[in-house]
């Protein structure tokens, strides 16, 4: 029984190294990495890429970023706020903004990363059309309600940061004035 364990230990310990060594360094992606890991190799290039956009259109990094940078910027808001049109990321009450942060991929950004994938490319059309026109809907329901709406892009953040976050940051001001 010892043996069995010391062997089943050590099988685990290492099978956990080699995925750090796959995925480089101990992280807080440690667990998609690790499940993410078998499945890698079976994976056609579609289903990779759309694996990617999931993960990046999530509420993770992008939304996490513009958070953060507002919020050491003074600025106070709520996030995914259910009772709004399109529940915006972050909604700003006193400036009567909201704000969209948008996955390129899935809301069919006019930019080299939201590229629809050839194989399956009418399934992606359907549904990133219908993701786009929920978004004008969204747009247009929230103007109703006297709301300003920014849509940041994903590629925006990625590529220019500092400037998009002053953007947004002079956008809040001049929102103030009105
Ligand atoms: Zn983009």
């Amino acid at each position: 029984m010892l043996s069995y364990l010391i062997s089943f230990l050590d099988f685990h310990v290492s099978f956990h190294h080699l995925h750090f060594l796959k995925c480089g360094i101990l992280n807080s992606n440690q667990y998609n990495c690790l499940k993410g890991y078998h499945m890698a190799d079976k994976l056609t290039k579609e289903h990779r890429s759309w694996n990617m956009s999931r993960i990046k259109g999530k509420d993770t990094s992008i939304e996490v970023l513009v958070r953060k940078a507002l919020f050491r910027d003074g600025f106070r808001f709520r996030k995914n706020v259910k009772q709004l049109p399109g529940k915006p990321d972050i909604v700003l009450s006193k400036y009567k903004t909201v704000i969209f942060v948008h996955g390129c991929f899935w809301h069919g950004h006019t930019c080299k990363e939201a590229h629809i994938p050839k194989s399956n490319s009418e399934f992606w059309l359907n549904k990133i059309t219908r993701n786009v026109d929920n978004d004008k809907k969204h747009t247009e329901q929230l103007t109703s309600l006297g709301w300003h709406v920014i849509t940041v892009w994903e590629c925006q953040i990625e590529k220019h940061f500092d400037e998009t976050i002053a953007s947004i940051e002079n956008e809040l001001r001049d929102q103030l004035n009105k």
